[in-house]
């Protein structure tokens, strides 16, 4: 594997690799078994595997959650190589928002409700993001996470309004064998905050937005939303904040 900071070296490293096709899939870090089923999946259908890792301030609307998200980058490239990723591309910050950077995509239809309103200016973060990594990689298909499906419905969204040449492969959710879906922020849950969580996993379960409530109020939970909404196909999606940690999860109905 080949880690790369910067936008011209991610781009001489794929110039000769560019007659197979390319798979990226962009991370935040703090890697867990949901990313690597997205490396996998990647890794069983494409010539290159990139991996982005890359904290995206833009994309948090809260500054604590962006000062306590975890990180641990040689702990992350271990584990990318392990799973057979190509290219590890790492850039600082100043590398994809340069003094001066003034040009945002600003997705609306799917993108506003639910996340977008809790967290306003989070999807424009992660639109302009993911546009400026499919600029900067050019893959001919992209890996995304069920895990957060109105990112996925928004991710798609983007690129059929921007006609932009790449297919989206979306992974299934993966999950603890006791179901709380896996997240980089699961590991800021105290073993209590943890145990409380398990209400969320059970209340999609119920596959019912009043049923879901009704558990996630028995465990002390009062969640921001219990909503169901067409994210990428019908979806039952949650948000809650147990303990200082805020999670989402969704199930497809
Ligand atoms: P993140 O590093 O949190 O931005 O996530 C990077 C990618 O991994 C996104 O496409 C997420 O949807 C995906 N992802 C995160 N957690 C999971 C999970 N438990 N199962 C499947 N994909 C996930």
């Amino acid at each position: 594997m080949k880690t790369v900071p910067t936008i011209a070296a991610a781009r001489a490293e794929l110039k000769a690799r560019r007659t197979g096709t390319i798979g990226l899939v962009p991370t935040m870090g703090a890697l867990h078994a949901g990313h690597l089923a997205l490396f996998q999946a990647a890794r069983e259908e494409c010539d290159t595997v990139v991996a982005s890792l890359f904290l995206n301030p833009a994309q948090f609307n809260n500054a604590a959650d962006l000062a306590a998200y975890p990180r641990d980058e040689a702990r992350d490239a271990a584990l990318a190589e392990e799973a057979g990723v190509d290219i590890l591309f790492a850039p600082a910050a100043t590398e994809l928002y340069p003094t001066g950077f003034a040009t945002w995509i600003e997705p609306a239809g799917v993108a506003e409700g639910l996340e977008g309103a809790y967290r306003p200016g989070h999807f424009r973060g992660v639109a302009t993001v993911c546009v400026k990594l499919f600029s900067i990689i050019q893959p001919d298909i992209a890996y995304f996470g069920r895990k957060d499906a109105q990112q996925v419905a928004v991710i798609k969204q983007v690129v059929r309004d921007l006609n932009l040449p790449l297919e989206i492969c979306v992974v299934p959710t993966v999950r603890d064998s006791d179901g709380l879906a896996l997240s980089s922020r699961n590991v800021r849950l105290s073993p209590e905050d943890r145990a409380t969580a398990l209400a969320i996993p059970q209340a999609l379960a119920t596959h019912d937005p009043d049923a879901a409530r009704r558990v996630l109020t028995a465990a002390g939970i009062e969640p921001e939303y219990v909503a169901i909404a067409d994210l990428d196909g019908p979806t039952l999606a949650v948000a809650a904040t147990v303990g200082s940690t805020r999670l989402i999860d969704n199930v497809l109905l």
